[in-house]
């Protein structure tokens, strides 16, 4: 999975990290994605700086209250962050003394061979960038001093930045990732399988309740591709009940799903589906999103024999409803195909906007219409007289007729089989309309 190169903002509680990732990504038009309303731990935006493309990760969460529990294994991972950067941007506060963790943290990114640009912010006019002299105790010629706040000499960070970056070659950020809800119960895996997908581990796991996020978005690539994965875990904290976690994530689920591209409902293996699995379904199918099948832990249920057709009939029995979708049985833990879930993930999105010529729609109506004649709903014969595609992602057809009433239910998922059957549309549901014309 190819990547761009990674600069990662570190740095202390308040000093401003968030507020500077935001003008420089804010600057220009680029940003790949942003979800108001939703914290984050990591936030990742794809950009071109200086003619040149990076991955720009702000850290902010990771730092988060004193309070918080797990805060060692949260500033753990905040440095695993900083050693998977190829450019690590130090932010300073002008406003106060170097601190000694500040210059133990630089010392020590610099032992380890990390490419460092030292932002020092809140400098907001000329008078106090003269009194940064204890700042360049840390290396000089790295030294940078902007304002976040009043968009001062963020050029100066930014060409700083493009000097580290490689020139840019044909492969161009991609401006419009696919956006792929994970989706699922807690605990089924949708963190590991994300940090698999990425090759390294990006976001936290833990097996603790209450150490998962709200949701962290992921950027990457591959074959090309840009993938927005948005990973909907963090549902401990939400409810106390059994039933109140259940209502919450299928809420979360709710919200996720809109904001998606394509859905990729995540799975147990070992016990699947469960009652929130198939509610999950339910708002996969009725929000038109194309959708992705995931049963996850492969490896604790692979050497039962015949696993995979048993899962598959249980799944499909009463999932019967998403039928058109993948499934793929995967383990984030050895990783066996975990990567398929986004070429499928690729695949369903292209099915979903795909257009029929209206002439083989025809000649497939024709067809239909004489082997299955079409009913309403209280059991009439309706003469349908053409059809035409009206619609992508999700296809929807319409069905031009001289009854005003609806065909029968079950003679319209009838018709969408056999549509199915003719044209494909894997992993995206149809839409049907009936139309006086
Ligand atoms: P989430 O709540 O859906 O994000 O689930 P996590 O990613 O936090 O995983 C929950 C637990 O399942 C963790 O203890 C993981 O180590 C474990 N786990 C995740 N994927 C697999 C897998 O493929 N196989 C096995 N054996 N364990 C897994």
């Amino acid at each position: 999975m190819k990547k761009l190169k990674r600069a990662v903002l570190i740095g202390f509680p308040n000093v401003g990290k968030s507020s500077l990732f935001n003008k420089l990504i804010g600057r220009r038009k680029s940003l790949v994605h942003s979800l108001p309303g939703m914290t984050r731990d990591a936030v990742t935006a794809a950009c071109r700086i200086g003619g040149r493309d990076v991955e720009l990760v702000d850290t902010g969460g990771f730092y988060g209250s004193v309070e918080e529990p797990l805060s060692g294994k949260v500033r753990e991972h905040a440095w695993r962050e900083a050693e998977g950067a190829d450019i690590v941007i130090l932010v300073l506060d002008s406003r106060r003394d170097l601190l000694p963790g500040e210059e133990d943290l630089y010392a020590d990114l610099k032992k380890r061979g990390k490419r460092i640009l030292v932002a020092v912010n809140k400098v907001d006019s000329a008078a106090q960038e003269a009194r940064l002299g204890d700042f360049y105790r840390l290396g000089g010629e790295d030294i940078i001093p902007v304002s976040a706040e009043h968009n001062r000499n963020l050029e100066a960070l930014e060409t700083a930045l493009a000097g580290e970056l490689p020139p840019s070659t044909e492969e161009r950020v991609d401006r419009s990732p696919l956006r792929v809800a994970v989706v699922g119960r807690i605990n089924v895996g949708k963190s590991s399988l994300v940090n698999r997908m990425c090759g390294e581990e990006r976001l936290i796991v833990s097996p603790l309740p209450g150490t998962t996020r709200d949701s962290t978005d992921v950027l990457l690539r591959r074959n090309g591709r840009t993938f927005l994965l948005v990973d909907t875990a963090g549902l401990r904290k939400m409810g106390r009940t059994r039933d109140d976690r259940e209502k919450a994530g299928i809420l979360r689920s709710k919200k996720s799903i809109t904001q998606a591209d394509v859905v990729c409902l995540v799975m147990d293996a070992r016990e699947c589906p469960t009652r929130q699995d198939t509610a999950i379904a339910h708002l996969a199918r009725d929000s038109g999103k194309a959708l992705v099948l995931a049963a996850n832990k492969w490896d604790l249920v692979s050497g039962e024999p015949s696993a995979a057709r048993r899962i598959r009939e249980n799944v499909f029995r009463k999932l019967e409803f998403v039928s058109y979708a993948p499934l793929l049985f995967v383990s984030a833990k050895t990783g066996v195909r975990v990567a398929r879930i986004l070429d499928e993930a690729a695949a369903v999105y292209e099915e979903a906007g795909r257009r029929v010529e209206t002439h083989e729609l025809n000649a497939f109506l024709e067809r239909t219409l004489a082997a299955h004649p079409p009913l309403t709903k209280d059991g009439r014969r309706v003469k349908v007289k053409y059809m035409v595609q009206g619609g992508v992602r999700p296809p929807l057809f319409i069905l031009f007729g001289h009854s005003g009433s609806r065909l029968a239910p079950a003679y319209e998922s009838h018709f969408l089989n056999l549509l199915r059957r003719e044209f494909g549309f894997r992993g995206t549901p149809l839409r049907l309309m009936f139309r006086r014309g």
